[in-house]
């Protein structure tokens, strides 16, 4: 009796698989690197397990993946020795998407090749990204310490079902076939795949072992190819530096972000002395779909000596920074740590502070030797930086360094002013810099409040993302020059304003203290105050907020949460 069962996909998964078939096509190569990125994990988490459970390694310690090709059945085999899957989890992980948000990203995707493939890129495609070279996938796993005869078929051609069926099975781990599309044969080769290897996988920390491809002059013997092992398979981060070119650094981002693009920076140290650690820190070149939700996995890979701890260890980063990836290596940590240890450790807050100066530090060299990169990074990770003052007071001066605005100078809406940019261009006697928040970049450019300091040739810095007021108020002064909002109490352009100007204005209100006092009654209740100004040319009026009342933006939000 066949215990055979079909199952269906998940929605989500349907459509990821019909969107990626069809927007990746010019991408097919990632498979392998999500494949044996999987397998990797998968002899990390065994390792990781086999600490408290050596039983776990039934006897074959050696961890490490082959990958194996079969040009006449056009097949790509890879099979690791790692942890491997329950039933449950198999139906888990190869038939839904765990992460939430996913169904809403998908709705984003439009059909067109070019701007989904950006999307999916995002989004990370993991093992579903098999379905782009293969019209069958079949998968046999079976998970470490768990009898023969648990072992688990998975199989499937990517047309919304899947079969499961118990399978016996010697080895532990996963295997997975790959029954190749026909304008995917290329794949079935062991030059192509030992160069993909290279690229994308040479320093895992596992090797990827291949038999070697048969020589001419043994043609006739039937002697069995020897393995041989095809990738340097030492963890990169344990490299020297100067060992490492940029194309290694590259790849081995792609590896632990599942990004198809070249990061933008990154900061490879070794620390030593009172704390042993090393980290590696990337600065990826977008930003993940779920960058908002509070939810979405986030934090570096933690490794303990070596051994792989955890994945996202959200503790050595302030939410601000969530965006960075990278790797961190400690000798200091025990290798029973867990979450809620990290949580209270102090090594962990010493190294948290480091990293964060590293990365700052990183982010400060971008913006200086290469801007239009460090422009990339403010488009896609800006408003997320501006979370930075509140959280991380005590690098708000170094933090103000890094913010970028629109500002009049330029009269678009591009945020590509620096503060630094904004004081170098200060008028002689000017004393502070000067910003305006609206709701959107064209209300805030015809504001009334604008008229005065296009007269006198002064730029106002614009601020317009919902966040900006309430970052404002975490920064007061920049460079020992405080920060003023252009609709906030008194204007005092003492600096720039002349002797006259002031007479002008005492006059003014002397001569018509009979029109302020009416509009005042009029009024009633409704301003505090009524003034003349010199901040308008062309506008008869405009609102000021007193010096210490919440700003318009700021009461919006506060209405909006209800108070
Ligand atoms: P991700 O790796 O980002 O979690 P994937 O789609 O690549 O997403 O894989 C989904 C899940 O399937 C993994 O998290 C893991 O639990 C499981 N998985 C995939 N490949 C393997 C493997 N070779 N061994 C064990 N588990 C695996
Ligand atoms: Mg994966």
């Amino acid at each position: 009796t066949t215990q055979k069962e079909t199952l269906g996909f998940q929605t989500e998964v349907k459509q990821l698989l019909h969107l990626m078939i069809h927007s990746l096509y010019s991408n097919k190569e990632i498979f392998l690197r999500e494949l044996i990125s999987n397998a990797s994990d998968a002899e990390d988490k065994l390792r990781f397990a086999a600490l408290k459970d050596e039983s776990l390694f039934e006897n074959d310690p050696e961890l490490n993946i082959r990958l194996d090709y079969d040009a006449e059945a056009n097949t790509v085999t890879l099979s690791d020795n790692g942890i491997g899957m329950t039933r449950e989890d198999v139906v888990e992980n190869l038939g839904t998407i765990a992460r939430s948000g996913t169904a809403e990203f998908l709705n984003q995707l439009t059909g067109d090749e070019k701007k989904d493939s950006k999307l999916i890129g995002q989004f990370g495609v993991g093992f579903y990204s098999s379905f782009i070279v293969a019209d069958r996938v079949e998968v046999f796993t079976r998970r470490a310490g768990r009898p023969v005869s648990e072992g688990v078929h998975w199989d499937s051609k990517g047309d919304g079902e899947f079969t499961l069926e118990p399978v016996e099975l010697e080895q532990r781990g996963t295997s997975i076939v790959l029954h190749l599309k026909s304008d995917a044969s290329e794949f079935a080769d062991g030059q192509r795949l030992r160069h993909l290897v290279k690229k994308y996988s040479d320093h895992i920390s596992f090797p990827v072992i291949m038999k070697a491809e048969k020589s001419s002059d043994d043609e006739g013997d039937d002697e069995t190819p020897e393995d041989e092992t095809v990738n340097e398979a030492t963890a990169l981060w344990t490299l020297p530096r100067n060992e490492i070119s940029d194309d290694e650094y590259k790849g081995f981002y792609k590896h632990i972000a599942h990004d198809f693009e070249d990061p933008l920076t990154w900061s490879h140290n070794t620390v030593e002395g009172k704390l042993n650690y090393t980290s590696l820190l990337y600065i990826p070149g977008r930003a993940p779909f779920d960058l908002y939700n509070r939810e979405a996995p986030r934090g570096i890979k933690l490794y303990v000596q070596r051994v792989f701890i955890m994945d996202h260890a959200e503790q050595f980063l302030p939410l601000y920074l969530r965006f960075v990836k990278g790797v961190l290596d400690s000798n200091d940590l025990s290798l029973n740590v867990s979450r809620e240890i990290l949580q209270n450790d102090s090594t962990v807050e010493t190294i948290k502070t480091a990293l964060t100066k590293r990365v700052l530090d990183m982010l400060k060299k971008l913006a200086k030797k290469d801007p239009e990169a460090y422009q990339t990074f403010w488009n896609e990770f800006g408003t997320v930086m501006k979370e930075g003052p509140a959280e991380d007071f005590g690098n708000r001066e170094k933090i103000a360094g890094l913010l970028r605005f629109a500002s009049t100078h330029s009269g678009e809406p591009t945020q590509n002013v620096g503060l630094a940019d904004y004081v170098e261009r200060m008028k002689d006697g000017q004393k502070k810099i000067y910003y305006i928040t609206a709701d959107s970049f064209q209300a805030a450019k015809s504001s009334p409040h604008l008229e005065v300091f296009r007269k006198k040739g002064i730029e106002v810095l614009i601020l317009s993302d919902r966040i900006d007021e309430w970052m404002m108020g975490y920064l007061s002064e920049f460079d020992g020059h405080h920060l003023q909002d252009v609709a906030r109490g008194e204007l005092d352009l003492d600096e720039v304003e002349t002797e006259d100007d002031k007479k002008q204005q005492e006059e003014a209100t002397e001569a018509h203290k009979n029109l302020l006092d009416r509009v005042k009654t009029a009024l009633e209740d409704r301003v505090q105050e009524v003034r003349v100004t010199n901040r308008l040319t062309d506008s008869p009026a405009c609102l000021v907020v007193g010096d210490y009342d919440l700003g318009a933006q700021m009461k919006k939000i506060m209405e909006a949460a209800g108070q």
